[in-house]
């Protein structure tokens, strides 16, 4: 997608701190940190959010999910960690590429689930 802000960090258009790539996903550091630790994880193929999950994409977000404890352990997290995907107004979505927020490094200070 030619004018998705993601799209265009994984194709290293705008420039991100990466820490963590493969041919499936990539992953940056949060331009404004809620936590020490606060890293973005996103598919490189273009999916609005988990409301665009289906059976012809399942696989890359099973992929992403085993890639998300390898990059908390990389980042120390080991008195655990929070994994967030917004979808959606709501739920207060503002990239509309599918990303989940890798957040630790403190405790978190809201407890909604
Ligand atoms: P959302 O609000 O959609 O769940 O999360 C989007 C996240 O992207 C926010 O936490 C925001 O700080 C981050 N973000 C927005 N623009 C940029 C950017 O240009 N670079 C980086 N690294 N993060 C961004
Ligand atoms: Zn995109």
């Amino acid at each position: 997608m030619s004018d998705c802000l993601f799209c265009k960090i994984i194709a290293g258009d705008i420039p991100s701190a990466k820490v963590y790539e493969d041919e499936l996903c990539y992953a940056f550091r949060d331009i404004a940190p809620q936590a020490p630790v606060h890293v973005l994880v996103v598919p490189k193929e273009h999916i609005p959010s988990c409301d665009g999950v289906d059976d012809g994409n399942d696989a890359l977000v099973g992929h992403i999910f085993t890639v998300i404890p390898k990059i908390a352990a990389a980042e120390g997290l080991t008195n655990g960690y929070r994994v967030i995907s917004n979808v959606g107004a709501d739920a207060g979505q503002t990239v509309p590429h599918l990303h989940f927020h890798i957040l630790g490094g403190r405790r978190m200070p809201d407890q909604m689930v």
